[in-house]
């Protein structure tokens, strides 16, 4: 059975005292009983606070960005060494806002994921077309370059460990969610493209999540589709309420 996972982006969101603030709301009122695994990814200087603040509770706590070599002169980066140590466990890759903004190409993202592996941290591994490609009827093409160019290369074994997330671009941030249908049948071709490459059990075993204008009000019907394994918020995850309503929607 694969895992169901809700990941929250907290982005350039949240100081160590506001980190604090959203941590305490969340562990509060967090149910004892939750079937989806929960992750936070605070700002790199609130990690550590977070890791050890979270130690005994079932939140696992992720970085937004990983580094793809493993020292030396990068000035300003943070290496995966680094985050392992601080209790990191996941790391967003692939985020459409670092293709973007920080033009990480997929051939940077393939390094960033086997440098993650290497050092036992969970990739969630994110794609997604924009609008253009959408309305061009090309949004299966490029997801399928995003896929094949920076995770294919992985063995079976390795490709089990990563975590898929679809978040269509223009549906980040903007309010316009998918549908629930345009989910399900972007992370079905997903889930048939990684049987091809792999195998039927590795696509059965891999957790993709939907990502984009996720909120309390449509959690549910987007996650009770069936190759939707959970979801990647981001602004609802840095409301303590509206990220629990979201995990008690799975
Ligand atoms: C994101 O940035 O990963 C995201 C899904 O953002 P939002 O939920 O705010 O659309």
């Amino acid at each position: 059975m694969r895992k169901k996972i809700v990941a929250g982006n907290w982005k350039m969101n949240c100081n160590l005292a506001e980190t604090k603030l959203l941590l305490e709301g969340l562990t509060q009122h967090l149910p004892n009983q939750i079937t989806a695994e929960v992750i936070v990814s605070p700002a790199f200087t609130n990690l550590h606070y977070a890791f050890e603040n979270l130690k005994e509770t079932p939140i696992h706590v992720a970085s937004q960005n990983i580094h793809e070599n493993d020292s030396g002169a990068f000035t300003g980066e943070i290496s995966a060494s680094m985050l392992k140590a601080v209790g990191v466990s996941h790391a967003i890759i692939g985020h459409s806002e670092r293709r973007e903004i920080y033009n990480e190409s997929d051939a940077l993202l393939q390094a960033k994921v086997n440098q993650s592996l290497a050092n036992e941290i969970t990739p969630l591994f994110c794609v997604g077309e924009k609008l253009p490609a959408r309305e061009a009827g090309q949004h299966f093409e490029v997801v399928k370059q995003q896929i094949e160019k920076a995770t294919f290369h992985l063995s079976a074994q390795e490709f089990k460990k990563i975590v898929v997330a679809y978040e269509p671009v223009w549906a980040i941030g903007t309010g316009k969610t998918a549908s629930p249908e345009q989910a399900q049948e972007m992370h079905k071709f997903i889930r048939d493209l990684i049987a091809q490459n792999y195998t039927e059990t590795v696509a059965d075993e891999i957790s993709i999540l939907y990502g984009g204008s996720v909120k309390p009000a449509n959690a549910k019907e987007i996650f009770s589709m069936p190759d939707v394994d959970g979801g990647l918020i981001g602004g609802a995850s840095l409301k303590a309420d509206d990220f629990i309503e979201i995990i008690k929607s799975i």
